[in-house]
């Protein structure tokens, strides 16, 4: 049975690494004039308050949106971000925190395509009330896993994919890899950001290392950590791994990583880590 409930954690600082990346992904490629398919295998319900019981008990939001709302000296790409949940917030204050389904649909035009995957019936019931009614979206309460490799090629032939698992199961780890192999078989030119925690050091390298040996070309890694790697404090660091990013990406989180390592790391030992996994 899956535990996990994004609405512990929504807002924090892996979000906000995440966020910004997929943000700066969506704009970039929404430049085109062409249909984009966009796909969020782990999805959540899409929007968060920050006075529920879950988000009280945990205030993870206080290291991660907090302290960057209402900034006037954010880096472009994070400024870009935050016009995101401004808006999410109807211009008020910070009272809610848009999921990846919400940024999607406020950037997406309506020429483009949602694929929506949540597996826990809860969530998923959250997440039909908060977009039905919307024919641009596509929900489905199954393996977004799955769903990503039945789904490949879409028929707009672009498309950004967003894997976001929660990891509560250890064997994640490989499956992401083998489905990401699998999917970039079927559709190779798509742009995939797989998000990661950190929370053991080692499960990482061996998810880089076998990436890199994959034969997947135009791979790059951005990462944020708040606290050094440690055994004993849980998720310390996060990061996305990108195939096929836009080209801007890389000086995009240039622009933006040491800022957030600065603002959200704590006791100054906040980090990043930007990486070309394998070249073009
Ligand atoms: N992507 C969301 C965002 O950025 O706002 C957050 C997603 S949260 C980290 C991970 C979600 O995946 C949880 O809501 C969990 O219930 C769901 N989940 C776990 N295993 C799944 C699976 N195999 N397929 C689809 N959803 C799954």
């Amino acid at each position: 049975m899956l535990s996990y409930r994004h609405s512990f954690h929504a807002g924090n600082f892996a979000d906000v690494l995440k966020h910004t990346v997929a943000t700066s992904i969506f704009n970039y490629m929404l430049k085109k004039d062409k249909p984009l398919c966009y796909l969020d295998t782990h999805s959540g319900c899409g929007a968060y308050s920050f006075q529920s019981n879950e988000a009280q008990k945990t205030k993870e939001f206080n290291n991660g949106i907090f302290p960057l709302w209402g900034r006037e000296d954010l880096p472009v790409p994070v400024a870009r971000y935050m016009e995101q949940v401004v808006e999410f917030n109807a211009q008020t204050k910070l009272a809610h925190y848009p999921g990846s389904p919400s940024i999607a649909l406020q950037m997406l035009r309506d020429i483009d395509r949602l694929f929506l995957f949540e597996l826990h019936p809860n969530e998923f019931t959250n997440m039909r009330e908060n977009f039905s009614g919307n024919r641009q979206i596509k929900m489905a309460k199954s393996d977004g896993l799955q769903g990503l490799i039945a789904n490949m090629p879409p028929k707009e032939r672009r498309g950004f994919i967003l894997i976001d698992p929660s990891y509560e199961i250890k064997t994640e780890y490989q499956e992401v890899v083998d489905t990401l192999i699998q999917a970039h078989k079927r559709f190779a030119t798509g742009t995939y950001a797989l998000w990661y925690p950190v929370v053991k050091r080692a499960a990482i390298d061996q998810m880089e290392s076998e990436l890199v040996n994959s034969g997947i070309k135009n791979i790059q890694l951005f990462e944020l950590g708040i606290r050094a790697d440690s055994a004993e404090l849980g998720m310390t660091s996060s990061g996305m791994i990108v195939i096929n990013p836009p080209w801007t990406l890389q000086q995009e989180m240039q622009e933006s990583l040491p800022f957030l390592a600065k603002t959200l790391g704590q006791d100054g030992q906040g980090f990043y880590r930007i990486k070309t996994l394998v070249k073009e």
